[in-house]
């Protein structure tokens, strides 16, 4: 994941500021340099550290924090508000046309990960009750408008197109008036890229945007390209007046800088991020959290809002009276299991966790083969020795284990660990029903 050196350091900065009881100016200094370095070592644009160095000094030698009985944690708290400033302040919803279809324009780099997003984001709307369109004008690189295609498959979302021998300019139009008539309230436009700005590019994104007057022009941009990534912003913002950015990838190795240096730089607000190749990995860009994540103070909210998206309440609530009543079973047990699954891989969700070093994660992967082993084991079971563990003995282990492809050691594994989490149940299910009774209290 993105940040993580840059994580690293400034956490190892306020360790230092948090373990003094006073701090003195040079405190503070010696601090906001090595701030500074970070964020420079994570690529951050020059003049958007300067600027951002400032403001926090400013406020970290003043009467507040000097008075103030923890003044380490007063100074990562004004890092902290300074870093969300600089990301943008808040969320920045897409903008909706008051009359249908919303039309977005999705403009980039060729290879920024525009074709991609597009999916992603019709997919995101499509969660959300909408009727997206997508319409394929890049006709310039090979094989585009296919990709499209497939992708509007996957998540079924209709893909409209004229080919690669009509202007883009007329498919944009022919697309948004096919929008109209079929009813879809929001019509996604993927444009070309070229490796480099020039000339021919951008003045066919202007004709397109002249012709259909889009309520959202969105740049995407790969975060991996660091430095670039500022310049390509800047100029096709000074070219198209956009509307909002797109990051991608920062799932990889990206040091972070563009993610931090692009509001500032353009004065548009990061409105998506993308985080994987899978259509699932768009997260709406808050900078609260953002700001969180880069100081390494985690992200709660994105992981709250995770779990709630993958597991479905009605489920939940059947299983929090399983397990008030002591009835979870096997089959319970597996369906949490794939619920978990869905979330997607450990290692990201753990990350998301204040405090979790995420260094630490090295063989995490095991976990997640154990996962599998887990399931296999139980997909080995009848339904009655789920429902009833109780009942497998030794020649019942000898068969699941053969099913499964495991060893009777992983079975028994498998079942004391489950009777081990349904005692921890049934200890829970009694304190529950005590507290209701008035037995505890606080
Ligand atoms: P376009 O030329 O701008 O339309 O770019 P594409 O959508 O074809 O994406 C270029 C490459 O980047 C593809 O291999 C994508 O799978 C990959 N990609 C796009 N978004 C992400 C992302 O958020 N994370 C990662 N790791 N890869 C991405």
């Amino acid at each position: 994941m993105a940040f993580e050196g840059l994580t690293s350091k400034l956490q190892e900065t306020f360790r230092k500021l948090k373990g003094k009881g006073k701090l003195s100016e040079k405190d503070v200094k010696d601090a906001m340099r090595e701030v500074k370095l970070a964020l420079l070592e994570a690529d951050v644009n020059y003049k958007v550290v300067k600027d951002f160095i400032n403001s926090v000094s400013a406020r970290a030698v003043g009467q507040e924090v000097m008075e103030s009985l923890t003044p380490g944690q007063h100074v990562i708290k004004i890092v902290n508000e300074e870093l969300i400033a600089l990301l943008g302040k808040s969320e920045s919803k897409l903008i909706v046309s008051k009359v249908p279809p919303t039309i977005i324009m999705f403009v980039g780099l060729q290879g920024a990960g525009k074709t991609t997003m597009a999916g992603k984001l019709a997919l995101h709307l499509k969660k959300h009750n909408k009727r997206p369109l997508l319409v394929a004008c890049d006709i310039y690189r090979p094989a585009a408008i296919k990709q499209l295609q497939v992708l509007g498959a996957q998540i079924d979302v209709p893909v409209f197109s004229l080919g690669d021998k009509t202007n883009p300019v007329d498919i944009a139009r022919a697309g948004i008036e096919n929008g109209k008539r079929n009813g879809n309230d929001y019509v996604i436009i993927d444009t070309a890229g070229r490796l480099h700005i020039d000339e021919e590019l951008m003045n066919e994104l202007k004709n397109i945007k002249e012709a259909v007057n889009p309520n959202e022009i969105l740049l995407v941009v790969d975060a991996m390209t660091g430095q670039d990534a500022v310049n390509v912003a800047e100029h096709f913002n000074g070219n198209l007046d956009i509307t909002g950015v797109i990051l991608t990838k920062l799932d990889g190795d990206t040091r972070g800088g563009a993610a931090i240096s692009v509001n500032a730089v353009t004065g548009k607000p990061i409105k998506f991020v993308g985080t994987g190749e899978k259509l699932s990995d768009l997260e709406i860009f808050y900078p609260d959290r953002m700001a969180s994540r880069i100081l390494g103070m985690g992200d709660i909210l994105s992981l709250i809002e995770k779990a709630q998206e993958s597991i479905d309440e009605k489920k939940a609530l059947d299983l929090q009276r399983k397990i008030m009543q002591q009835e979870y079973t096997l089959d319970d047990f597996l369906e949490q299991m794939q619920q978990m699954k869905k979330m997607g891989p450990l290692k990201d969700l753990l990350k998301m966790i204040p405090g979790f070093d995420a260094s630490k994660l090295g063989d995490l992967d095991i976990d997640e083969k154990e996962m599998a082993h887990t399931e296999a084991i139980i997909k080995s079971m009848t339904k009655q020795e789920r429902q009833n563990p109780s009942i497998i003995n030794a020649s019942r282990k000898k068969r699941i284990a053969r099913g499964s492809g495991t060893s009777i050691q992983e079975v028994n594994k498998l079942l004391s660990g489950f009777e081990q989490a349904r005692k921890m149940m049934k200890q829970f299910a009694g304190m529950q029903k005590g507290m209701k009774k008035g037995k505890f209290k606080f």
